[in-house]
């Protein structure tokens, strides 16, 4: 399931013909869901699929928008009767996972449709769509993902090795993608994300 290339005359019959299917993943704290979130607003074209997840809503969040909030009960009847594309447990604590059905129908319908999952599901995803083109956003610098990820330094110094050595094994799974994005401008980045979906004009050169 693809479409052709830019430019390709075949291009005017596509309208009916699927769409493909985008995974953006990266290491924590990388900015994935600031960047979707901007493409979601920004080039309302495209559909940003809705996960399930077992965590409790944070305060402005809303069921069925950013989440489908489920009880551990409801994950595992959904991960038993087949319904999840993909699914992981996230920084060792909650489930997280993908809604096979409504991927489909968008994707059915040539909706252009973005998954912001972790790399474990996109690992999956892999698996069973390699059609599809997965991307991944990646801190300006080592030394940048340390900041965001050590915050506030409020952490231990235990805790602080554990994300340390968390990050350096996300960042080198960068090999297993199609494309990698910088998130240095979170609009740039959206930007670049929404051109590789086919959604947006490719960035021209500056005129001088
Ligand atoms: P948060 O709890 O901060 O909303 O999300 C935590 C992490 O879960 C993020 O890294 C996000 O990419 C990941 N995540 C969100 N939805 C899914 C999903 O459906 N599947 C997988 N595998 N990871 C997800």
């Amino acid at each position: 399931i693809s479409a052709p290339p830019a430019g390709d005359p075949a291009q005017h019959h596509t309208e009916h013909q699927p769409a493909r299917l985008t995974v953006l993943a990266g290491p924590t704290a990388v900015g994935k869901g600031t960047v979707s979130a901007e493409v979601r607003a920004r080039y309302p074209q495209v559909w940003l699929s809705v996960s399930a997840t077992t965590r409790p809503p944070r305060p402005g969040e809303v069921d069925g928008v950013h989440y489908l909030f489920v009880s551990p009960e409801e994950f595992d009847r959904m991960v038993a009767a087949g319904e999840m594309l993909e699914w992981a447990v996230v920084h060792g604590r909650h489930r997280y996972g993908t809604p096979r059905g409504p991927v489909v129908e968008h994707l059915a319908a040539g909706v252009p449709t973005l998954l912001e999952i972790d790399l474990q599901g996109a690992r999956q995803v892999r698996a069973s769509m390699p059609e599809a083109r997965f991307v991944f956003l990646a801190p300006p610098s080592f030394e940048e993902l340390v900041r965001r990820l050590v915050g506030r330094g409020t952490e231990s110094a235990e805790e602080r090795e554990r994300r340390l050595a968390t990050a350096r094994v996300e960042l080198a799974a960068e090999d297993e993608f199609d494309v990698t994005i910088v998130n240095d401008d979170v609009t740039r980045a959206a930007d670049e994300l929404a051109s590789i979906m086919g959604v947006a004009a490719a960035p021209r050169p500056v005129a001088r």
